[in-house]
């Protein structure tokens, strides 16, 4: 016989980690959705014109790769997802 058992465990988002592109900055770049807003595609921020994206890489407002969330845990525990 198997049993399992599973079960869901909440919690809350304490921040998102963001590392600077291997590339480095000069190589964040952006691209236009079909609706019209440009994405930067190292952030994933969008922006409704080239120039705000510009001025977030080029004003150092890019944090960079998202690449975890830290969490705090209902049952106590905080942790990392990558
Ligand atoms: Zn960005």
């Amino acid at each position: 016989m198997i049993v399992v058992t599973l079960s869901v465990i909440e919690g809350t988002v304490r921040r998102i980690e963001y590392r600077e592109p291997r590339e480095g900055w000069a190589s964040v770049h952006c691209e236009t959705a079909s609706d019209g807003m440009v994405e930067c595609m190292t952030c994933h921020e969008r922006f409704s014109s080239e120039a705000q994206f510009y001025d977030h890489r080029d004003g150092n407002a890019c944090p960079g790769n998202p690449i975890g969330v830290s969490v705090n845990c209902n049952n106590g525990v905080s942790g990392w997802l990558s």
